[in-house]
């Protein structure tokens, strides 16, 4: 951490300053992603729109550990799946998957999908998240069950179908699979990922403990728009970088 100002929502004078700042963004969030555990073997993606281009998009490299990934080693990657710049190849998943939501959401800039344990659980149960807690409100009217399962998802048919059920919200639950989260900003997305992973695991611990008390509609409609905005999951990525970036500053180069 450079300093030890408050946290100001960014602002960018070129394409390349944007960029810069976007593909460290992603490094942290690969890095927070390894330290949470949501790695399994090479499942998982986070992608983010090029700032100058968005058609292409920046995603980790296929088959490269999340502890390991640098901001210089994701690949940009077309809509017609080719990588554009980077040696490495692309998940043809995240590619399908991807691809099809930021074509379908302008509004969307990053998406997250990994293979982690309670989110996966959770999703077996083909149901949507409970308001049970404050932070489960972020969720509340705003996620999506994708109410399918047919195996690996590798063509972008697949992904439409995904970016159709995602429709406006924040979030999917894709069943039988696993969590998708999508924000206009990396750190957004990378932070109602963390979130809604917890928050699967918080329904479960609750639902397997006894009978949770839900919070009323009304109260979690009006604690969403609290904890649930853009700016809300921006400012709630801001410690956990700066943590992950102290700890581990080569993921900025
Ligand atoms: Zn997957």
């Amino acid at each position: 951490m450079s300093d030890r100002r408050p946290h100001q929502y960014p602002k960018f004078s070129s394409p390349d300053e944007a960029r810069t700042h976007m593909k460290q963004r992603m490094a942290a969030a690969f890095r927070l992603f390894d330290r949470f555990g949501f790695n399994e073997g090479v499942a998982g993606h986070l992608t983010g729109r090029d700032p100058e281009h968005p058609e292409l998009f920046w995603v980790n490299p296929f088959g490269m550990s999340f502890g390991l990934i640098r901001a210089s080693d994701l690949i940009l990657v077309n809509h017609e799946g080719e990588v554009v710049e980077g040696d490495w190849p692309v998940n043809t998943a995240a590619f399908a998957i991807h691809s099809q939501i930021h074509a379908a959401r302008p509004d969307v800039n990053s998406a997250a999908h990994t293979h982690s344990p309670y989110g996966r659980a959770f999703s077996t149960l083909g149901k949507t998240l409970s308001p049970l807690t404050q932070d489960s409100c972020a969720f509340y009217e705003d996620h999506a069950l994708f109410d399918d399962f047919t195996g690996v998802v590798l063509d972008v048919e697949e992904g439409k179908r995904i970016a159709h059920a995602l429709a406006g919200n924040k979030a999917a639950i894709l069943r039988n699979h696993g969590l998708l989260t999508v924000g206009t900003t990396v750190d957004e997305a990378a932070w109602w990922y963390i979130t809604m992973e917890r928050t699967c695991h918080v329904q479960l611990m609750a639902e397997a403990a006894g009978d949770p008390i839900s919070i009323d509609d009304e109260c979690a409609r009006q604690t969403h728009s609290q904890v649930g905005g853009k700016l809300a999951g921006w400012l709630s990525f801001q410690p956990l970088y700066d943590k992950i970036v102290h700890e581990q500053p080569d993921l900025l180069e």
